[in-house]
């Protein structure tokens, strides 16, 4: 069994060399997801000169570890847009989606990727009472829409299908793009980790850990969680979910994706394996992480994968993604619910349009500093306690549980008991898990992952351990 994703085994990556002095560009793209990637692509033919860092390797944060279903049917997102926002924002989302799997579907036959893409039915389920109620409310809604799905109302459960919708192998697509924008004389740097962003005389200044500095014009944030907490403070406007996926191997291959309406079940086919996902929940609860991969197990009824990894993603009060401009020629993308794979490829046309000057039709629904109403104040309420909580609990608990007491002559000190030497996050200091299963330290305050030793792999600290 492997403890990582079935994507990072199945596609390896090609290196790219670090920083090694200090440089003058046109735009920066911070981070190298599909979103920075997707955002490099669709600006390379503006005769600007781009520059793309990531802080590890190309592709092997959020995005090396998805489930890679591009679909508008995304469970019941869009009653839930029209709850918070309207239902003219929730049709304008739903329009968005159809766009970017549009946009996937030609840069595919475009550049002719071979990512094993493959029109596939994807279908949300419901059976408990209350989430059929919830399902026919959805259908409802996208039956308004005129949106293309069949609905079907069984004794014991109902579903919503669509055709046009779509499963790929999210690395293969990501390295096809980055190729594309070598060639095209883009400079993508690896391993150069950026730990701080200033304005100077207009340009942006960012420097990188290894004390090199990147002046730009336009700087985009396509690093997930962003690393600095001025000016767009994101722990305020979002809270961060982690699941659980599995694949193993299958003789009974459908091309079909399922997801339930509560999202707490997914899953689709890979060739000759399932890939399944359970078990979704707030980082701020649920800290053993052993027990979550064995409910994943026990749910699919198979305690023998032959990958097992889990994956966080970043959710907004009002489940629409942030993607826009958050200073003058500062640009963020990034929150998208866990639908990342039309968002991120949309992020990159609605980013180029942008940067370009040019009108987007997508400007006003995804601008990350869009009015909060009432609701999402409230939601924001619910962050932040649920961010003390976890806070509290981590300094209270789980530090208690890392240290034992000795007595050496005659006194009693606090010795570290833990598997680690220094089990702080560098990011605001609070107490790292371990999940056991893939050997990481884990934050569980703003979702910073460490490998085991200490190196930062994923979320908003800047620093190692
Ligand atoms: C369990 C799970 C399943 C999912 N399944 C689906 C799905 O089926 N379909 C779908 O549409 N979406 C899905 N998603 C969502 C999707 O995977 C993500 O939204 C998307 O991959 C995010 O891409 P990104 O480029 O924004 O982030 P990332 O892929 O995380 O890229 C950000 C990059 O920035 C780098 N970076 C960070 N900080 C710095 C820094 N300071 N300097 C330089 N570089 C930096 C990181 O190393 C990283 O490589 C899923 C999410 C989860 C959690």
């Amino acid at each position: 069994m492997k403890n990582k994703s079935i994507w990072l085994e199945t596609k390896k990556p090609k290196t790219n060399a670090s920083l090694n002095q200090n440089i003058d560009v046109d735009i920066l793209i911070i981070g190298g997801g599909l979103t920075g990637i997707s955002t490099a692509y669709e600006l390379k033919d503006s005769n600007q000169k781009i520059c793309l860092v990531e802080r590890n390797t190309i592709g092997q944060g959020t995005t090396g570890n998805t489930t890679g279903k591009l679909t508008f049917l995304q469970a019941i997102k869009y009653s839930k847009i029209q709850k918070i926002r309207n239902q003219k924002i929730s049709k304008k989302y739903y329009e968005s989606q159809i766009e970017a799997l549009k946009i996937a579907e030609n840069i595919i036959q475009k550049e002719n990727i071979d990512c094993d893409f493959i029109k596939t039915t994807t279908y949300v389920y419901a059976d408990a009472k209350k989430e059929i109620k919830k399902l026919t409310k959805e259908a409802k809604l996208l039956t308004k829409f005129k949106a293309d799905i069949k609905i079907n109302n069984n004794q014991n459960f109902k579903t919503i299908s669509t055709e046009n919708s779509f499963v790929f192998h999210p690395l293969k697509y990501l390295y096809a793009l980055e190729e594309i924008c070598l060639k095209s004389n883009i400079a993508i740097y690896e391993n150069t980790p950026i730990i701080s962003l200033k304005k100077i005389n207009n340009k942006y200044l960012c420097q990188t850990s290894n004390n090199y500095q990147i002046k730009a014009n336009k700087v985009v944030i396509a690093c997930h969680y962003p690393f600095f907490l001025f000016p767009f403070f994101m722990p305020l406007k979002s809270h961060i979910k982690q699941s659980y996926i599995m694949a193993s191997k299958t003789k009974e291959y459908k091309n079909i994706s399922l997801i339930t309406t509560k999202k707490t079940i997914s899953y689709r086919y890979q060739k000759q394996y399932k890939i399944f996902l359970a078990n979704s929940h707030n980082i701020a609860n649920k800290l053993n992480k052993k027990e979550q991969f064995l409910k994943l197990m026990q749910l699919n009824n198979n305690y023998n994968p032959d990958y097992l990894w889990s994956n966080k993603d970043i959710y907004t009060n009002d489940h629409i993604p942030f993607i826009g401009l958050i200073k003058p020629n500062l640009y963020l993308a990034t929150a998208y619910n866990a639908w990342g794979m039309t968002n991120a490829i949309l992020a990159g046309q609605i980013l180029k349009d942008l940067i370009l000057e040019k009108e987007n039709k997508y400007k006003e629904l995804f601008n990350p500093l869009r009015n909060p109403n009432l609701k999402t104040i409230l939601k924001s309420t619910l962050n932040i306690t649920l961010n003390a909580k976890s806070f509290i609990q981590n300094k209270i608990f789980l530090q208690k549980s890392w240290y034992k007491y000795v007595k050496i002559n005659h006194k009693t000190i606090k010795v570290n008991n833990s598997k680690q030497v220094n089990n702080r996050c560098p990011h605001m200091n609070c107490s790292l898990i371990y999940n056991e299963v893939e050997q990481t330290f884990e934050c569980p305050c703003h979702a910073s992952t460490f490998d085991k030793n200490g190196k930062c792999i994923k979320g908003p600290s800047k620093y190692d351990i």
